[in-house]
Protein backbone atom coordinates (compact mmCIF):
# COMPACT_ATOMS: atom_id res chain seq x y z
CA UNK A 1 0.00 0.00 0.00
CA UNK A 2 1.33 3.45 -0.86
CA UNK A 3 1.06 5.84 2.24
CA UNK A 4 -0.30 8.91 1.55
CA UNK A 5 1.07 12.08 3.59
CA UNK A 6 -0.78 14.83 4.63
CA UNK A 7 0.00 18.55 4.13
CA UNK A 8 1.31 18.38 8.00
CA UNK A 9 3.65 15.28 7.79
CA UNK A 10 5.36 16.47 4.39
CA UNK A 11 5.90 19.17 6.34
CA UNK A 12 7.74 17.16 8.91
CA UNK A 13 9.66 15.39 6.37
CA UNK A 14 11.22 18.48 5.26
CA UNK A 15 13.42 18.62 8.31
CA UNK A 16 15.16 15.64 7.97
CA UNK A 17 15.38 16.16 4.28
CA UNK A 18 16.65 19.50 4.78
CA UNK A 19 19.53 17.92 6.51
CA UNK A 20 20.25 15.48 4.46
CA UNK A 21 20.74 18.05 1.78
CA UNK A 22 23.34 20.42 3.49
CA UNK A 23 25.27 17.29 4.92
CA UNK A 24 25.84 16.34 1.46
CA UNK A 25 26.87 19.87 0.44
CA UNK A 26 29.42 19.54 3.62
CA UNK A 27 30.26 15.83 2.58
CA UNK A 28 31.28 17.38 -0.78
CA UNK A 29 33.42 20.28 0.65
CA UNK A 30 35.37 17.68 2.52
CA UNK A 31 35.94 15.49 -0.64
CA UNK A 32 39.15 15.73 -1.80
CA UNK A 33 42.48 12.92 -2.76
CA UNK A 34 43.76 11.35 0.65
CA UNK A 35 40.53 11.91 2.89
CA UNK A 36 39.41 8.66 3.78
CA UNK A 37 35.40 7.08 3.71
CA UNK A 38 35.86 6.69 7.30
CA UNK A 39 36.87 10.15 8.55
CA UNK A 40 33.58 11.38 5.87
CA UNK A 41 31.41 8.66 7.69
CA UNK A 42 33.12 9.96 11.47
CA UNK A 43 31.98 13.73 10.50
CA UNK A 44 28.76 12.99 8.45
CA UNK A 45 27.49 11.28 11.90
CA UNK A 46 28.85 13.85 13.97
CA UNK A 47 26.58 16.22 11.97
CA UNK A 48 23.51 14.52 12.13
CA UNK A 49 23.89 13.89 15.78
CA UNK A 50 24.26 17.69 16.01
CA UNK A 51 21.30 18.24 14.39
CA UNK A 52 19.51 16.21 16.24
CA UNK A 53 18.53 13.46 13.99
CA UNK A 54 20.10 9.89 13.99
CA UNK A 55 21.81 8.13 10.74
CA UNK A 56 19.10 6.04 8.47
CA UNK A 57 21.57 3.98 7.72
CA UNK A 58 23.46 2.45 10.23
CA UNK A 59 21.95 -0.87 12.01
CA UNK A 60 19.66 -0.89 9.04
CA UNK A 61 19.73 -4.41 8.32
CA UNK A 62 23.01 -4.65 9.95
CA UNK A 63 24.70 -2.42 7.85
CA UNK A 64 27.53 -0.62 9.95
CA UNK A 65 28.11 2.58 9.01
CA UNK A 66 26.33 6.16 8.42
CA UNK A 67 27.09 6.86 4.42
CA UNK A 68 27.60 4.55 1.83
CA UNK A 69 30.81 5.29 -0.03
CA UNK A 70 30.89 3.80 -3.13
CA UNK A 71 34.02 4.19 -5.24
CA UNK A 72 34.09 3.78 -8.93
CA UNK A 73 33.15 0.78 -10.06
CA UNK A 74 30.92 0.74 -6.85
CA UNK A 75 27.39 0.99 -7.73
CA UNK A 76 25.95 1.65 -4.35
CA UNK A 77 26.02 0.47 -0.50
CA UNK A 78 29.93 0.83 -0.41
CA UNK A 79 31.01 0.80 3.67
CA UNK A 80 33.69 3.37 4.75
CA UNK A 81 36.82 2.05 5.49
CA UNK A 82 40.44 2.89 5.22
CA UNK A 83 40.54 3.32 1.31
CA UNK A 84 41.66 6.91 0.96
CA UNK A 85 40.25 8.60 -2.15
CA UNK A 86 42.80 8.98 -5.23
CA UNK A 87 42.99 12.08 -7.50
CA UNK A 88 40.51 11.31 -10.80
CA UNK A 89 38.41 8.85 -8.35
CA UNK A 90 34.53 9.48 -8.38
CA UNK A 91 32.36 8.51 -5.29
CA UNK A 92 29.02 8.30 -4.39
CA UNK A 93 27.62 9.15 -1.17
CA UNK A 94 24.49 8.14 -0.92
CA UNK A 95 22.83 9.41 3.44
CA UNK A 96 19.33 8.87 5.30
CA UNK A 97 18.31 10.97 8.31
CA UNK A 98 15.76 10.09 11.22
CA UNK A 99 14.35 13.25 12.64
CA UNK A 100 11.06 13.87 14.49
CA UNK A 101 9.59 10.79 13.45
CA UNK A 102 10.54 10.69 9.59
CA UNK A 103 12.90 9.50 7.24
CA UNK A 104 14.95 11.63 4.54
CA UNK A 105 17.39 10.11 1.83
CA UNK A 106 19.27 11.62 -1.13
CA UNK A 107 22.80 10.86 -2.85
CA UNK A 108 25.26 12.53 -4.90
CA UNK A 109 28.16 11.21 -7.02
CA UNK A 110 31.49 13.74 -6.70
CA UNK A 111 34.50 13.90 -9.00
CA UNK A 112 37.83 13.44 -6.53
CA UNK A 113 40.05 16.00 -7.85
CA UNK A 114 40.53 16.40 -11.69
CA UNK A 115 38.26 13.37 -13.30
CA UNK A 116 38.62 11.73 -16.96
CA UNK A 117 35.68 13.60 -19.05
CA UNK A 118 34.01 10.20 -19.52
CA UNK A 119 33.31 10.28 -15.46
CA UNK A 120 32.39 13.79 -16.20
CA UNK A 121 29.64 12.48 -18.79
CA UNK A 122 28.46 9.94 -16.52
CA UNK A 123 27.78 11.86 -13.59
CA UNK A 124 26.32 14.71 -15.84
CA UNK A 125 23.61 12.02 -17.52
CA UNK A 126 23.14 10.56 -14.61
CA UNK A 127 22.01 13.55 -12.30
CA UNK A 128 20.16 14.69 -15.57
CA UNK A 129 18.14 11.28 -16.02
CA UNK A 130 17.12 12.07 -11.72
CA UNK A 131 15.50 14.83 -12.93
CA UNK A 132 14.06 13.94 -16.16
CA UNK A 133 12.11 11.20 -13.76
CA UNK A 134 11.51 14.04 -11.11
CA UNK A 135 9.77 16.05 -14.09
CA UNK A 136 7.45 13.02 -14.59
CA UNK A 137 6.32 12.74 -10.68
CA UNK A 138 2.63 15.22 -11.05
CA UNK A 139 -0.13 13.85 -10.00
CA UNK A 140 -2.59 11.94 -12.99
CA UNK A 141 0.91 10.26 -14.31
CA UNK A 142 2.12 6.93 -13.84
CA UNK A 143 4.78 5.56 -11.58
CA UNK A 144 6.75 4.03 -14.47
CA UNK A 145 6.60 7.30 -16.10
CA UNK A 146 9.56 8.23 -14.11
CA UNK A 147 11.65 4.55 -14.61
CA UNK A 148 10.67 5.49 -18.79
CA UNK A 149 12.27 9.28 -18.42
CA UNK A 150 15.40 8.07 -16.43
CA UNK A 151 16.03 4.78 -18.44
CA UNK A 152 15.28 6.97 -21.75
CA UNK A 153 17.94 9.37 -20.56
CA UNK A 154 20.94 7.34 -19.75
CA UNK A 155 20.43 4.82 -22.47
CA UNK A 156 20.11 7.94 -25.10
CA UNK A 157 23.85 8.61 -23.73
CA UNK A 158 24.92 5.24 -24.42
CA UNK A 159 24.80 3.98 -20.84
CA UNK A 160 22.72 1.75 -19.04
CA UNK A 161 20.49 1.91 -16.52
CA UNK A 162 20.45 -1.19 -12.76
CA UNK A 163 17.92 -3.17 -12.82
CA UNK A 164 18.58 -4.83 -9.53
CA UNK A 165 18.60 -1.87 -6.93
CA UNK A 166 15.41 0.76 -7.38
CA UNK A 167 14.21 3.84 -6.07
CA UNK A 168 11.10 3.54 -3.02
CA UNK A 169 8.75 5.30 -1.17
CA UNK A 170 9.81 6.97 2.06
CA UNK A 171 8.27 8.60 5.29
CA UNK A 172 7.86 6.99 8.53
CA UNK A 173 10.10 4.40 7.41
CA UNK A 174 13.03 4.20 4.80
CA UNK A 175 11.49 2.09 2.64
CA UNK A 176 7.71 2.43 1.89
CA UNK A 177 6.04 1.10 -1.02
CA UNK A 178 5.91 1.73 -4.40
CA UNK A 179 9.37 0.77 -5.66
CA UNK A 180 10.58 3.21 -7.88
CA UNK A 181 12.83 1.51 -10.88
CA UNK A 182 14.69 3.22 -12.96
CA UNK A 183 13.98 1.32 -15.79
CA UNK A 184 9.77 0.63 -17.62
CA UNK A 185 7.08 1.00 -19.80
CA UNK A 186 5.62 4.93 -20.24
CA UNK A 187 1.71 5.06 -18.77
CA UNK A 188 2.12 1.76 -16.53
CA UNK A 189 1.98 1.11 -12.75
CA UNK A 190 -0.06 3.06 -9.95
CA UNK A 191 -1.38 6.38 -10.51
CA UNK A 192 0.43 9.03 -9.01
CA UNK A 193 -1.39 10.96 -6.54
CA UNK A 194 -1.02 14.31 -4.13
CA UNK A 195 0.54 13.55 -1.01
CA UNK A 196 3.10 10.76 -2.49
CA UNK A 197 7.08 10.88 -0.95
CA UNK A 198 9.12 9.32 -3.26
CA UNK A 199 13.16 8.56 -3.59
CA UNK A 200 14.11 8.51 -7.04
CA UNK A 201 17.58 7.12 -7.24
CA UNK A 202 19.09 6.32 -10.88
CA UNK A 203 22.15 3.97 -10.63
CA UNK A 204 23.93 4.45 -14.30
CA UNK A 205 26.76 2.22 -15.30
CA UNK A 206 29.27 2.97 -17.71
CA UNK A 207 29.30 -0.37 -19.48
CA UNK A 208 26.80 -3.17 -18.82
CA UNK A 209 23.79 -2.87 -16.41
CA UNK A 210 24.55 -5.96 -14.66
CA UNK A 211 26.10 -6.29 -11.05
CA UNK A 212 27.46 -8.70 -8.19
CA UNK A 213 27.55 -7.98 -4.53
CA UNK A 214 31.26 -8.39 -3.08
CA UNK A 215 31.84 -10.99 -0.08
CA UNK A 216 30.72 -8.41 2.50
CA UNK A 217 27.94 -8.49 1.38
CA UNK A 218 27.03 -5.13 0.88
CA UNK A 219 29.17 -3.44 -1.80
CA UNK A 220 27.27 -3.89 -5.09
CA UNK A 221 29.88 -3.27 -8.18
CA UNK A 222 29.68 -3.49 -11.90
CA UNK A 223 29.66 -7.11 -13.45
CA UNK A 224 32.54 -5.73 -15.72
CA UNK A 225 34.57 -3.39 -13.74
CA UNK A 226 33.32 0.14 -15.49
CA UNK A 227 32.61 3.14 -13.34
CA UNK A 228 28.70 3.97 -12.10
CA UNK A 229 27.06 6.85 -10.97
CA UNK A 230 24.48 7.67 -8.33
CA UNK A 231 22.09 10.65 -7.81
CA UNK A 232 19.25 10.66 -5.85
CA UNK A 233 16.67 13.10 -4.32
CA UNK A 234 13.42 12.80 -2.09
CA UNK A 235 10.36 14.66 -3.34
CA UNK A 236 6.92 14.85 -2.49
CA UNK A 237 4.13 14.65 -5.25
CA UNK A 238 1.87 18.37 -5.05
CA UNK A 239 -0.84 19.61 -6.67
CA UNK A 240 1.44 21.56 -8.40
CA UNK A 241 4.06 18.81 -9.01
CA UNK A 242 7.39 17.59 -7.49
CA UNK A 243 8.41 19.53 -4.73
CA UNK A 244 12.60 17.93 -4.09
CA UNK A 245 12.77 17.87 -0.02
CA UNK A 246 16.42 17.28 -0.60
CA UNK A 247 17.15 20.17 -2.16
CA UNK A 248 18.26 23.64 -0.49
MG1 LIG B 1 17.23 5.58 -1.23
Amino acid sequence: MIIIKSDEEIARMRKPNRVVAELLDYMGGLIRPGVTTKELDTKAEAFIVKRGGKPAFKGYHGFPATICASINEEVVHGIPGKRRLNEGDIIGIDLGVILDGFYGDAARTFAVGKVDSQALRLMKITEEALYKGIEQAVPGNRLYDISHAVQTHAEAAGFSVVRDFVGHGIGRELHEEPQVPNFGSPHQGPKLERGMTIAIEPMINEGTWQVRVLKDGWTVVTADGKRSAHFEHTIAITEDGPEILTRL
